[in-house]
């Protein structure tokens, strides 16, 4: 009897379910020639200029989940605005992952600059995900003053709206509620009114910190240097202690645009790293 009854309740004992883990990858869909570092790094010598990597992120679930972090971009008025090279789709560009445009679940949106969420409308099927004070403002009051939504596309708000209307889009609120098992949403250093980053649980065993455009280059890091284009310059520094302590190592601390990612990990094919 004893021996049944602990046979029963061993059918019932709670085991917790893992935490998803993912394979992270950073896809470069494009470079920007000859960008003024100044622009990027608050104080930095105007004369410095930089070719930047313009890369979506790739998260590979071992359970069926394909997340992007931000969907790059398309629209053929910045291939006049800025020297774009070596371009390719965002959505043919994680081709060598196995991964086709429809395949995408899920886009975890930084903010909404053009670059970032300019490539949204290539990928039909993913769920965007994104700060809910960042969808509202710029879906609303950003666009009732002439100099409150630079960098925003129209375009791709109008998308953003279509696709919440289709019941295809979250909103984060902040650090708390929302939850994907091994992922985090944080709330990022005011590049834009309410920009976030991206904490990954690793196949490896690691926590991959996914700023974007939070920290766009190693150099922020490594100098202690607010972005050149934030709301708030201490706020951005804070968010990049909060990285450094996510992180399980500061390596994993993955910049937006520097093209040094590209030199830090292993290859997977030209275009594509493995964070790792
Ligand atoms: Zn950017």
């Amino acid at each position: 009897m004893r021996t049944l009854l602990a046979v029963v309740m061993a059918a019932f004992v709670f085991i917790p379910p893992e935490a998803e883990k993912f394979d992270v990858y950073a896809v470069r869909f494009a470079t920007i020639a000859n960008f003024p570092v100044s622009s990027l790094i608050s104080g930095a010598d105007r004369s410095r200029r930089l070719d930047i990597a313009m890369t979506v992120w790739v998260l590979k679930g071992v359970n069926g989940r394909v997340a992007l972090v931000d969907a790059g971009f398309h629209r053929d008025q910045y291939f006049t605005a800025f020297a774009v090279k070596d371009f390719v789709l965002p959505s043919e560009a994680i081709a060598p992952l196995g991964i086709k445009p429809e395949e995408v679940t899920d886009i975890f949106l930084s903010h909404m600059h053009w670059d970032h969420a300019g490539g949204i409308d290539l990928f039909p099927a993913a769920r965007v995900w994104v700060q809910q004070d960042e969808f509202e403002y710029y879906t609303g009051e950003a666009w009732q003053s002439k100099n409150t939504h630079g960098g925003i596309d129209a375009d791709d708000v109008l998308e953003m709206v279509k696709r919440n209307t289709m019941g295809r889009v979250t909103l984060v609120r902040g650090e708390d509620e929302t939850s994907i098992s091994g992922i985090g949403f944080h709330v990022g250093g005011k590049h834009t009114w309410q920009s976030q980053f991206v904490s990954v649980q690793t196949r490896a065993g690691s926590t991959v910190v996914l700023a974007s455009d939070n920290v766009y280059l190693y150099e922020n890091l490594d100098t202690h240097k607010p972005i050149a284009q934030t709301l708030n310059a201490d706020s951005n520094l804070r968010t990049q202690d909060r990285m450094r302590s996510l992180a399980s190592a500061l390596k994993l601390v993955v910049p937006g645009h520097d093209p040094a990612v590209f030199d830090r990990f292993p290859h997977i094919s030209d275009r594509i790293v493995k964070i790792e």
